[in-house]
């Protein structure tokens, strides 16, 4: 019996990195897709690379656009019927490494629209189905930035500990309709996102440097990421809701 199977899981930033991860993970284990990104062509790679037979729609969707997330949500509802997961995975970082007092407003916003704003508008438009329907699991992407300040910048850390916040408060409205909402926290993952952290450390011989950041000495893979989402969305985690899972390698253990 697999854990999603006949279950519908919409994921968000499913074009590359954790989110293509996450869309396998869930196909492997039966679930029926709705893939969203900005990116349509990495959407398509994503879904070619899906197990064969798996039901999957894409859709391209800007998530810091509200009326076009409330209108996927709808079109969604009135194709499938249901939805049992949301993945709020999208994100972006900044590049910049200004301080906060250079920090510029056009930054901050740009981040908190995709990351903390993205979800926000998911999780309303998704949790008022679920909160009808009697139950669904939302997983929301955070960052060990969220916990701890410093990687990807002040607003990218300000806007992912915004995320563990939503979290907590969106599973504190939603419980007693038997909507969990949980979070991860990644550690640092090879992904598009950090490409010009691998890239710059491998030019200059310090990949190694780059794993001894956390108790396990190495950096994490997509795949140990998306097997934490589809645990989290499962019913094996049927008792945790408002909870953010650091999935780091013990990068916050110390
Ligand atoms: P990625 O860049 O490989 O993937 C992010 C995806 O989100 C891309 O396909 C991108 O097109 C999409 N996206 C960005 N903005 C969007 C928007 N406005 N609307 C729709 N789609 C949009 O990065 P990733 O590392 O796979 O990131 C996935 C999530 O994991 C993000 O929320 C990120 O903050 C988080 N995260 C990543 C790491 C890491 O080390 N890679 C660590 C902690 C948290």
């Amino acid at each position: 019996m697999q854990r999603f199977d006949q279950r519908n899981v919409l994921i968000t930033g499913a074009g590359s990195g954790i989110g293509r991860a996450a869309a396998r993970r869930f196909a492997e284990e039966g679930a029926r897709l709705v893939l969203v990104d900005r990116n349509q062509e990495g959407l398509e790679e994503t879904a070619v690379n899906l197990p064969e037979g798996t039901q999957v729609t894409l859709r391209t969707v800007d998530v810091s656009d509200e009326q076009a997330v409330n209108a996927l949500v709808e079109e969604v509802l009135a194709a499938h019927g249901t939805l049992h997961a949301l993945v709020n995975n999208a994100g972006i970082a900044g590049r910049d490494y200004s301080t906060i007092t250079d920090s510029d407003t056009e930054t901050w916003q740009a981040i908190l629209g995709v990351n903390l704003m993205g979800p926000m508008f998911f999780i309303r438009a998704v949790g008022k189905h679920m909160q009808a329907q009697g139950g669904g699991a939302i997983v929301n992407t955070a960052s060990v930035a969220g916990i701890r300040s410093g990687a990807g910048g002040n607003a990218y850390s300000a806007s992912k500990a915004a995320v563990i916040n939503l979290t907590k408060t969106a599973a504190c409205d939603l419980g007693q309709y038997n909507v969990r909402v949980n979070a991860v926290c990644p550690g640092l993952i090879e992904t598009g996102m950090t490409k010009p952290v691998f890239d710059y450390a491998r030019d200059n011989n310090k990949e190694q440097k780059l794993g001894s950041r956390c108790e396990l000495r190495r950096y994490g893979r997509p795949e140990e990421i998306a097997a934490a989402m589809a645990f989290l969305a499962s019913d094996d985690a049927s008792y945790i809701t408002g909870q953010a899972l650091a999935v780091d390698g013990g990068n916050t253990a110390s």
